[in-house]
């Protein structure tokens, strides 16, 4: 067994600190501490994502360029895209199929949005629908709003869940890499857009951009941003939106999530039928998603999007 998971008195706050350097960067369960009902905040292990809000703050110093902004809205669009279509309506909800090499490109995109692998991501979402708005729901609002926007992540019962619910995609080395190491993506991106910026300085320097720019604005605040609205779906579509459908929770339709989100904010109709490709189910309820997903289906690389059945979708108000 090891040292760290029986701690001597002395050992004790060294096994902590190497227990916490360790879950930075590589998020194998470490034997004593799995998955658990501890609501605290672990403030030593979520450090990282305090550290990615602080250095928006850089921005005072590395300026802003158009370049740097259109990188940070590009980069908004492609990952709340990978987030949408493939952590939530792919890995989560298997609403359509592809191919395996797809699958393992969109979840790189998907892990570059700094939101955990896709096992962790889907495994607490179906344990979401599973139980919405109850005791069991990871993050309802009924527990309060900081905590089902952000408190049941940054927990140590959010650090582990239960993968008893995601035995499908555990199938695949490849996706339980990228879940191990959730870091390595959201590094490698840093790294490739403080290259992209000092070349961008040197080779073209009308742009007036830099490194540190772009990984400011391409990296920090686009994470942070995105992160924020991702995490609205949790917080606020559980509160405020009507209700056109009468589910077991508390989901809403909200338009202007649902334009934020790229459609995840029909909430409600989400719930109501959690199996579709689209979220939208009128054709005035925007759903980026669905439009990109088409989009992919018309290229041959995604497949057997599944419809909301007529009769479901009729049911409703409205
Ligand atoms: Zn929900
Ligand atoms: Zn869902």
């Amino acid at each position: 067994m090891p040292s760290f998971s029986t701690p001597t008195p002395t050992s004790r706050p060294i096994a902590r600190i190497w227990t916490v350097l360790r879950q930075w960067f590589d998020t194998a369960p470490i034997e004593g501490a799995g998955i658990t009902a501890d609501h605290g905040i672990d403030w030593l292990r979520v450090l990282p994502f305090v550290a990615l809000h602080v250095a928006c703050l850089a921005v005072i110093w590395v300026g802003v360029s158009w370049t740097a902004v259109l990188v940070a809205l590009e980069l908004y669009v492609l990952r709340m895209f990978a987030i949408t279509g493939f952590y939530h309506r792919y890995f989560a909800h298997r609403a359509f199929r592809t191919s395996r090499a797809a699958q393992l490109v969109f979840a790189i995109l998907g892990a570059s949005a700094v939101q955990r692998g896709p096992l962790w991501w889907a495994a607490h979402h179906r344990h979401h629908h599973k139980h919405a708005d109850t005791e069991r729901d990871p993050h309802s609002p009924r527990r309060g709003f900081w905590w089902s926007h952000m408190g049941w992540f940054l927990s140590r019962s959010g650090f582990q869940p239960d993968l008893s619910a995601v035995q499908d995609l555990r199938r695949y080395p490849e996706l339980r890499w990228l879940d191990r190491f959730d870091i390595a993506v959201p590094i490698a991106l840093a790294a490739g857009l403080f290259a992209l910026g000092l070349w961008l300085q040197h080779a073209a320097p009308q742009l007036h951009t830099s490194g540190a720019q772009l990984v400011v604005w391409g990296f920090c605040i686009s994470t942070v941003v995105l992160i924020h609205v991702t995490v609205t779906i949790n917080s606020l579509a559980h509160k405020f939106g009507t209700r056109r459908y009468d589910t077991r929770d508390d989901s809403r339709n909200n338009f202007w999530l649902a334009l934020l989100t790229f459609g995840e904010g029909w909430h409600n109709n989400h719930h109501h039928f959690p199996g579709a490709a689209r979220q939208g189910f009128r054709w005035w309820e925007i759903d980026l998603t669905y439009y990109g997903l088409r989009l992919l289906a018309a290229c041959g690389l995604i497949w057997d999007l599944r419809p909301v059945p007529a009769g479901l979708r009729r049911l409703g108000r409205g």
